[in-house]
């Protein structure tokens, strides 16, 4: 966000990385309700483009500028990076960018943030299985929402189900979530498929041998 908000008199400066600053002349975006997560989310967007983020965020961080989105971060995030980081240490660029990095680091990557999720909440069972860690209900994440079971579809197939993600029938292992013992209704439904094809195939040998036999 750049430093001028409108409210105060834009007096000569140096040019400086505000001058960049993809938000510059459209100020009142950057200042959304607090809690308004949309216009929040939209704010960030933004910034994820700006060509100055880091210097952004950097300068709401040592100047603990309280309202607004700065550097693609929220007030929340400022404040727990306050929190997290003496003051001192964010007055230092080389730290401060790295930390800005680290707190948005799910954001501008969301599905290195997926791969993440499921490594902290699986863990191998014996058999070649996978277990998931703790409540196996839905859960939400960056706006999207997702059983243990969808999510082991999608980073494995890298597209969303079709229906139901249920456990195949050689599977017996009813905690199971691994992506190469469950079957969407589309991968079912060829299962089917190659089913019946080779019990018709098995039927038709059949027939052949028994009238070769009489
Ligand atoms: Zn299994």
């Amino acid at each position: 966000m750049s430093a001028y908000t409108g409210q105060v008199p834009d007096t000569r400066r140096p040019v400086d990385w505000r001058d960049k600053a993809v938000c510059r002349g459209q100020g009142d975006l950057w200042f959304p309700r607090p809690g308004d997560q949309i216009a929040i989310h939209v704010a960030k967007q933004a910034c994820f483009t700006c060509p100055v983020m880091l210097a952004c965020g950097q300068h709401a961080l040592t100047n603990t500028i309280l309202d607004g989105v700065w550097g693609g971060l929220s007030e929340t995030q400022r404040v727990a990076l306050q929190r997290k980081h003496p003051a001192a240490a964010l007055d230092d660029p080389t730290a401060a960018r790295a930390a800005i990095l680290a707190a948005l680091r799910n954001e501008l990557n969301p599905v290195q943030s997926l791969r993440d999720l499921w490594d902290d909440r699986t863990h191998t069972l014996p058999g070649g299985h996978i277990g998931w860690i703790g409540d196996n209900a839905s859960f939400s994440h960056r706006g999207h929402t997702y059983t243990p079971k969808q999510l082991a579809f999608l980073l494995d197939r890298g597209h969303k189900a079709k229906g139901i993600v249920r456990r195949i029938p050689e599977c017996a292992v009813v905690e199971c979530v691994s992506p190469r013992h469950l079957a969407d209704n589309a991968e079912r439904y060829q299962r089917r498929q190659a089913l019946e094809k080779t019990a018709r195939r098995a039927e038709l040998a059949a027939a052949v041998e028994a009238e070769m036999a009489s």
